[in-house]
């Protein structure tokens, strides 16, 4: 029995641990697809074209807006981020995909919901301001401007927690992850999403 397609959005503020999660999800939930964006942000050291992100100019990520090929797109830290409608079409036609998960902010979270209804969103939150600081910091590579920055963009971000279905708080890493994979699980079994199974059930043959 195949698992119900979901369009999963897990936005988080920097820091509040989305990597560390979304690595776990991936080993647990080797089905579900992680959604490529274009951006026209610079590629960084570690980062591969077609495989992190698709890395285009500004004349080519406007010429996508103009023939309406993204099913969202924002401004993110003075760069245009978008998730593409044949991103989505890929992985519906995959029949090993079970769903595709989107790293996105909070901008692309409303305007997928707003397309999509039953579009599951998760925000994932640190359990204490300081804390968050504790993290940005302890990732050794970002300079003191660039902790600063991350951490007042982290405020924005935590604003508009209220775009999204789910809060998980990452304090303990495996107890988030297992809130995580609960949402996930209990999604799958949402009743539109298992309906046609029951009704056809009911049509099956008879005693
Ligand atoms: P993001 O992708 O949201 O920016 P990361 O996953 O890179 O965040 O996590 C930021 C830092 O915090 C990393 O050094 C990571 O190892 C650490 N971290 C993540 N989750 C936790 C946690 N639950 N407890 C302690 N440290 C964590
Ligand atoms: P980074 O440049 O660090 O990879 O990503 C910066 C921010 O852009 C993150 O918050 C990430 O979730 C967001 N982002 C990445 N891709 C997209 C996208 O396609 N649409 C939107 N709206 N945000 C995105």
């Amino acid at each position: 029995m195949s698992d119900p397609f979901l369009l999963l959005i897990l936005s988080s503020p920097s820091g509040a641990g989305k990597t560390t999660l979304t690595r776990k999800l991936r080993e647990k939930f080797p089905t579900l697809r992680f959604s490529i964006s274009h951006t026209t942000r610079k590629p960084r050291a570690n980062e591969a074209d077609g495989k992190d992100y698709h890395f285009i100019d500004r004349t080519q990520f406007d010429e996508l807006v103009e023939r309406e090929a993204f099913l969202e797109w924002a401004h993110v830290h003075e760069n245009c981020y978008g998730t593409s409608l044949a991103e989505i079409e890929r992985a519906k036609s995959d029949p090993s995909c079970s769903g595709i998960i989107f790293d996105i902010d909070y901008q692309g979270a409303r305007q997928i919901r707003a397309k999509v209804p039953e579009a599951v969103s998760v925000f994932i939150l640190p359990p204490s301001m300081v804390e968050l600081e504790r993290r940005l910091r302890g990732r050794a590579s970002e300079s003191e401007d660039a902790v600063r920055k991350r951490f007042a963009a982290a405020r924005v971000e935590i604003e508009h927690y209220g775009f999204f279905d789910y809060l998980v708080v990452n304090d303990d890493v495996d107890s988030a992850f297992r809130h995580l994979e609960g949402v996930i699980l209990a999604e799958r079994s949402r009743r539109f999403r298992r309906a046609e199974l029951a009704e056809r059930l009911l049509r099956a043959g008879t005693l």
